[in-house]
């Protein structure tokens, strides 16, 4: 009777985990990187040659907080 309990549970909350992944390769397509300089206004989809020249920080952000900053996308990574 435990068994079938527990297969019941498991059951249920598979469906939650198939969602819950979902939702997280959604968010991880929205990826930028920003590098914090204050000459930098681009954001990049990778680590591209435009950011060897970064005199900040490369940071990680999503592609909606990036244009809401004002960043555009880098002529060479986004082409
Ligand atoms: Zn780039």
């Amino acid at each position: 009777m435990k068994k079938r309990i527990l297969i019941i549970t498991l059951l249920l909350f598979i469906p939650i985990i198939l969602v819950d992944e979902s939702i997280t390769i959604a968010q991880g397509e929205d990826k930028v990187l920003i590098c914090s300089g204050k000459n930098s206004k681009k954001y990049h989809s990778k680590r591209c040659s435009g950011l060897n020249r970064c005199g900040g920080d490369i940071i990680t952000s999503t592609m909606s907080a990036a244009i809401k900053d004002g960043y555009t996308p880098c002529k060479i990574c986004y082409r």
